[in-house]
């Protein structure tokens, strides 16, 4: 396929986030020619950064913190970034109290004091084990009555005010696997993350996405919406790029449903809205993300110097207003999972299953919860297929 500028594209990627780069990048390497078209005037998606009017290294649509277990995802990205050791730690605002978040032992302590913790402690290493990471809705499960007390405690204090705003709904009606992220952990690690590797891109992550794209075989077209330049046929489940029959490979990466005017209907995904705020001080708070998890309208605050280790004078915090998601004048941030929403999602991806060649990867098109490394890894799967 020749494209307008006259170059041959083997393979299409709609989208430059990390699942669209990974496998652009992947390819390239192998020789193939590949275009990535990118609706937004920049590469990275939604883990895009730049410097504000402050000279402060921000994430433009929200926090993003990487770690992983994976260690084919690390020495790949690793590739292309060396890394500014970041051990992410949160901790919650209680009703003014700050403790530490996933609730673990140190928390245990500062809740319910040394003793009764001694004893509530010891019991929650016979039931589920030393380092073991047990999700809220799991815990209150327990006949025990000291793990019932901690369980109403964590679920009353950090999941149920915190879930609402996010959600708009109970800890008990999302998907358990999202209360599952953060769960109890029964050891005395503050840390978010107990991944292996964990860390932020020393540059930060837009110039990560510089040098993994930057490759004589990759070319990006900015401001530019596939749609445009795309047209299916589904009768004869033929595309058509720039008028061309294409016979290359499709990687699309965004929202499908939005990609297709809804005709199969609207995805629901819960949105976010950022206010950015800065302060001449040096520091905010205490950790790089403090969690409101009983007031408040939004749901954390983020610290971006603690994130990325910048030394500089005044400090940037972002508050994440959870929202509903209505249009494309948003950001879809994530999926709403359940069965109904589950199932529409199938049905695009019964409608575009007789395209040879069109692939959905990533956090909008195969509308998943996943985390950075999650996409990355998916990204790898799928160029071992081709
Ligand atoms: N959650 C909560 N209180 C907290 C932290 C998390 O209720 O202090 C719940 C909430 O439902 C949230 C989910 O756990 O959506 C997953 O949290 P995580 O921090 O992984 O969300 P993300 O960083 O992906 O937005």
């Amino acid at each position: 396929m020749i494209d307008d500028r006259g170059e041959n594209v083997d393979t299409l990627i709609i989208g430059s986030g990390f699942a669209g780069a990974t496998v652009a990048r992947i390819l390239a390497e192998r020789g193939e020619k590949v275009k990535i078209i990118e609706k937004r005037p920049h590469i990275g998606g939604n883990c895009y950064d730049e410097y504000d009017e402050y000279g402060i290294l921000v994430h433009k649509y929200g926090p993003h913190i990487f770690h992983t277990n994976d260690q084919d995802v690390f020495e790949f990205l690793s590739r292309f970034t060396s890394w500014y050791d970041y051990q992410h730690e949160v901790v919650g605002n209680v009703y003014g109290k700050i403790i530490p978040i996933p609730f673990n032992l140190n928390t245990l302590m500062i809740v319910f004091g040394e003793e009764k913790g001694q004893a509530l402690k010891q019991e929650l290493i016979d039931t589920y084990g030393e380092n073991a990471r047990v999700p809220i809705l799991e815990l209150q499960k327990s006949s025990s009555q000291g793990i019932q007390e901690v369980a109403q405690y964590v679920y009353e204090n950090i999941f149920l005010k915190y879930t609402m705003k996010q959600w708009n709904q109970k800890p008990e009606e999302v998907d358990q696997s999202v209360t599952a992220r953060v769960p109890v952990l029964i050891s005395y690690d503050n840390r978010y993350f107990q991944d292996k590797y964990q860390g932020m891109p020393k540059d930060g992550y837009t110039k990560l996405f510089e040098r993994m794209l930057d490759h004589e075989n990759i070319d990006i077209e900015l401001s530019k919406d596939a749609k445009e330049d795309l047209t299916f046929d589904f009768e004869n489940h033929k595309i058509y790029y720039l008028n061309q029959e294409f016979k290359g490979k499709i990687i699309f990466t965004g929202a499908i449903d939005e990609f297709f005017d809804n005709r199969l209907g609207q995805l629901p995904y819960r949105s976010l809205r950022f206010d950015f705020e800065h302060y001449p001080q040096d520091y905010y708070q205490s950790k790089g993300v403090v969690n409101y998890t009983v007031s408040e309208d939004y749901t954390r605050i983020t610290e971006f110097k603690y994130l990325t280790g910048q030394l500089c004078q005044g400090t940037t915090i972002i508050k994440e207003y959870p929202e509903v998601y209505k249009d494309n004048r948003q950001v879809p941030y994530y999926a709403i999972l359940n069965p109904e929403n589950i199932m529409m999602h199938q049905k695009y991806v019964d409608l575009m299953k007789p395209f040879e060649n069109f692939y959905l990867l990533g956090r909008l098109a195969q509308y998943k919860y996943y985390n950075i490394d999650g996409i990355v890894k998916a990204a790898i799967d799928l160029t071992k297929q081709f």
